[in-house]
């Protein structure tokens, strides 16, 4: 392997929500936009995709001509974790003051 340091760069959109870089995926990132070459069609034939923030984790609409190139690198991914929405909530332990 040969240690070069290019520049960094990668496809994104901006997030609706915080403003931050969110890379796409490659299925996104290499979203066929040739059809519309054979066929014909008007040139506003962009897929819409979800695409979760890793910042604010909010899941927005974005569209494929929405894409932008980013310099630098996407940043730590943080893997798939499970929300931890354990919560314990205390049961019971109701005082009531009834008066008759
Ligand atoms: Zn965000």
């Amino acid at each position: 392997m040969t240690l070069e340091t290019e520049r960094q760069s990668f496809r994104g959109v901006v997030c609706l929500h915080c403003k931050a870089p969110v890379p796409v995926p490659a299925i996104v990132r290499d979203f066929p936009s040739g059809p519309l070459q054979a066929a014909g069609a008007p040139s506003d034939s962009s897929a819409v995709f979800n695409l979760r923030c890793p910042v604010c984790h909010k899941e927005k609409p974005y569209r494929t001509r929405e894409i932008v190139n980013f310099e630098g690198t996407p940043g730590p991914m943080a893997p798939f974790a499970p929300p931890a929405a354990a919560r314990t909530f205390p049961l019971g332990g109701m005082t009531r003051t009834a008066k008759a």
